[in-house]
């Protein structure tokens, strides 16, 4: 009786690949903490003795480059990737779970990596911002989204009402961002929120709410 369990603790710690691939995505506005969730997750499975390998676009460089960096500390070595398929030279054949910070900064080839390697029996843990500032879908989050397994929509708190916030409110020199604001804006004093949907507010954005019975502007293009 005591062999059998100590040999079946043992084909449990040895058991380094997953019998089955799956993606997991993390997303939400800034300041919802995703990497702080990203984070959660690799402990865990580094508890459970499962070799991990964390990636990153080359254009965040917030922390260190080569690291994954919750604001409670947490940190876990990251290696930087220009591009999704850079990805897959760098894979070593016993790792079994992938993680990828920042992950709508990837164009939509990650999706097809994600998928890859979801079917090569890794689990694929996703963290990144489902809309822009604008509110819009960012990148490849959509498409990660359908094709995910898990999707977890993380809230962060409006800095207006102090109610969740799904979105990403972005304050140039003080004032809200308009549509179609470059996102780059040289010498421009610029500030990120989080606020609810109420509170996000982008000028020239066709979805406004309506006011004084009139008629939502983007339904003049579905009405004539
Ligand atoms: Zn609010």
């Amino acid at each position: 009786m005591l062999r059998n369990d100590k040999l079946l603790i043992n084909i449990n710690m040895n058991s380094h690949l997953y019998k089955t691939g799956w993606i997991e995505l993390i997303c939400g506005s800034m300041f919802s903490g995703k990497t702080e969730e990203l984070i959660r997750r690799l402990v865990r499975a580094k508890i459970a003795k499962q070799k991990i390998q964390v990636f990153k676009p080359l254009l965040d460089d917030r922390y260190q480059a080569d690291m994954v960096s919750s604001h409670s500390g947490g940190r876990f070595e990251a290696q930087v990737v220009k591009k999704p398929l850079d990805l897959l030279p760098l894979l070593d054949d016993n790792t079994n779970v992938i993680a990828i910070d920042e992950v709508q900064f990837f164009d939509k080839r990650i999706v097809d990596i994600a998928e890859t390697l979801a079917n090569s029996q890794r689990r694929v843990i996703l963290a990144g911002l489902d809309m822009d500032f604008r509110g819009e879908a960012f990148g490849p989050i959509p498409l990660l989204m359908s094709k995910a397994e898990k999707v977890h929509k993380l809230r962060a708190i409006c800095m207006v009402c102090g109610r969740e916030a799904s979105r990403t409110q972005r304050l140039i020199n003080g004032h809200p961002a308009h549509y179609n604001d470059p996102i780059i804006m040289v010498g421009a004093k610029e500030v990120y929120e989080a606020r609810c949907r109420q509170h996000h507010i982008v000028p020239g954005r066709i979805h406004q709410p309506i006011t004084n019975g009139k008629q939502p502007s983007f339904l003049d293009n579905l009405t004539h």
